[in-house]
C-alpha cells in the first residue's frame, strides 16, 4: 500500500494516506446522513468521520511504537480504503513481542472506545445537545467494532497474530505458527467473501459488498504471508531482514 498523500510524522513515524481513504470517508458520511442534506447535520458528521480516520491511525500508531520499543523498523502506516496499514521490517524478535505488537491496537482502539463512551456520559450530564451525544456514542460503538474485528484470530488480523504468537510460545516453531494463523485467514476470508457476496440476497444483515472485498484483502494478504513463511522455512533464513505489514 502506498500513500497518496503524506500527512506528516506522528511519533516519529510516517503517515500517509491512500486516495481510496476517500471512498470509505465518503460511505461513512452518506451512510450516516442518509444523504440527507441538512447543515448542521452534515456539520457534525463531517468532523465524527474525521474522527474516526483518527481513530484508525492511533489503532496502527499503538501497533508501530510497541513495534519499535520491540526493535522493529516501522517504514509507516498508511490508511486506506480497508482501514490501517503499518509496515514493518525485520524479522519478528520473539513470541512476546508478537503478542505485544498485535495486541496493541485493538487495547488503543478499546482505550478509545472507553474515553468516547465517557465523554457522552459527560456530555449528558452537562445537556450537550443529541446531535454531537449520538456522535461520540457512534465513536464509541465503532470502536468497539474495530478492537473486536481485529481480533478474529485470523491473519493478518491481529487476533491471528495473537494466535501466531500463542503457537509459537508453545511449539517453538515459528513457521508452524505462521501457517496455522494464515491458514485460519484463508478459511475466514474465504468465508467473508461468500458471505459478502450472497448474503445481501439472502437477507444476511450487516454484510455488504465490502464484506468480500475485506474478505478478498484477508485472503490474498494471508496467502502471500503464507507462502513467504515456507520460502523462509525451507530456505532455513529467518534471521533475514523481511517486510511484514500489520493491520
Ligand atoms: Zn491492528
Amino acid at each position: 500500500m502506498r500513500a497518496t498523500v503524506r500527512l506528516g510524522r506522528w511519533f516519529g513515524i510516517d503517515v500517509g494516506a491512500h486516495w481510496s481513504v476517500v471512498v470509505i470517508a465518503g460511505l461513512l458520511s452518506f451512510g450516516l446522513t442518509q444523504g440527507v442534506g441538512d447543515v448542521a447535520l452534515w456539520a457534525t458528521v463531517i468532523p465524527t468521520v474525521v474522527v474516526f480516520l483518527g481513530c484508525l491511525l492511533a489503532h496502527e500508531l499503538a501497533h508501530s511504537v510497541i513495534a519499535r520499543r520491540n526493535g522493529m523498523h516501522v517504514v509507516g502506516i498508511t490508511l486506506w480504503m480497508l482501514g490501517g496499514v503499518a509496515q514493518l521490517e525485520d524479522v519478528m524478535p520473539s513470541a512476546g513481542a508478537q503478542f505485544r505488537i498485535a495486541a496493541a491496537g485493538p487495547a488503543m482502539s478499546y482505550l478509545l472506545a472507553g474515553a468516547f463512551f465517557l465523554a457522552s456520559r459527560v456530555g449528558a450530564a452537562f445537556g450537550l445537545d443529541a446531535l454531537p451525544l449520538s456522535a461520540l456514542s457512534w465513536l464509541a460503538v465503532v470502536n468497539v467494532v474495530l478492537g473486536t474485528f481485529n481480533l478474529i484470530p485470523a491473519a493478518p488480523l491481529d487476533g491471528g497474530r495473537i494466535l501466531a504468537s500463542g503457537v509459537w510460545a508453545v511449539t517453538k516453531d515459528r513457521t508452524r505458527a505462521d501457517i496455522i494463523a494464515t491458514s485460519a485467514g484463508q478459511v475466514f476470508g474465504g468465508a467473508a467473501v461468500v458471505l459478502g457476496v450472497i448474503g445481501p440476497f439472502v437477507g444476511v444483515p450487516y454484510v455488504s459488498v465490502w464484506t468480500a472485498m475485506m474478505g478478498l484483502f484477508v485472503v490474498r494478504t494471508a496467502s502471500a504471508e503464507q507462502q513467504q513463511a515456507r520460502l523462509m522455512a525451507a530456505i532455513a533464513a529467518h534471521d533475514s531482514r523481511v517486510a511484514s505489514e500489520v493491520v
